[in-house]
């Protein structure tokens, strides 16, 4: 029986097949949050380097060991940042999916200047305006991208969204891949294991798929 990882792989080349897009336009990051060494371990047998975990404690507790025994690996945070985490987070992942306010931006300028570490940034959009999510209001997501460029010197890749669980994702895929072309930034982080064949035809440089992958996680 094929690993997960194949089958999601598949489904990848297919959407992109049908949505006239080169597979190497389209990262696959695996998110391995919640399960343990032995389950990932697999994946990277496999040669997948790309994983995706939303805790920085639980990214220290599982990584550090991991990165000893497999090199290449690729590190994104896909979950909120709390400031006083954020030093952690810069030593260790390579991309940061979830900065969302001013306070984050200035705290992870400070620490990339002092560790010294090219980190890639993207900014976490709350495309459906829901209260409780993080991320940036749509209609502020401009004056917060100049912010983070200007007035920080961050470098920001991209943009990031998770969507409403109601609604249909289609349309915050599409809504985030306007916003990030308006300000000529190339990289969307979107789509997840329900969706992310939607999210390769509306154009996502990145998918986050969990569940798909490795199974259905613990609570
Ligand atoms: C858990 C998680 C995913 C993966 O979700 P699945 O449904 O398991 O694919 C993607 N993005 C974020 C932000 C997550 O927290």
């Amino acid at each position: 029986m094929s690993h997960g990882i194949e089958n999601v792989k598949e489904q990848m080349s297919l959407a992109c097949k049908e949505a006239g897009r080169s597979e190497s336009d389209v990262e696959l990051i695996a998110v391995s949050k919640r399960f343990e060494a032995d389950t990932i371990m697999p994946v990277l047998e496999l040669g997948h380097r790309l994983f995706g975990e939303n805790r920085v404690q639980e990214a220290q507790e599982k990584w550090p060991s991991l990165r000893v025994q497999y090199a290449g690996i690729e590190l994104h945070l896909i979950g909120p940042l709390q400031s006083n985490k954020a030093g952690d987070a810069v030593a260790l992942f390579d991309v940061i999916h979830t900065v969302d306010r001013e306070k984050i931006a200035r705290v992870l300028k400070k620490e990339i200047d002092k560790q010294g570490k090219q980190i890639e940034l993207l900014i976490q959009v709350n495309t459906g305006q829901e209260p409780q999510k993080a991320g940036i209001d749509p209609l502020e997501t401009k004056e917060f991208t100049h912010f983070c460029r200007d007035e920080l010197g961050l470098q920001i890749a991209g943009l990031m969204c998770i969507p409403p669980v109601d609604e249909e994702a289609a349309l915050h895929f599409a809504l985030l891949k306007k916003i990030a072309d308006e300000l000529g930034l190339k990289k969307t982080s979107m789509g997840m294991s329900a969706d992310f064949n939607t999210a390769i035809a509306l154009g996502a440089t990145c998918i986050r798929v969990g569940s798909a992958i490795f199974g259905v996680r613990q609570t």
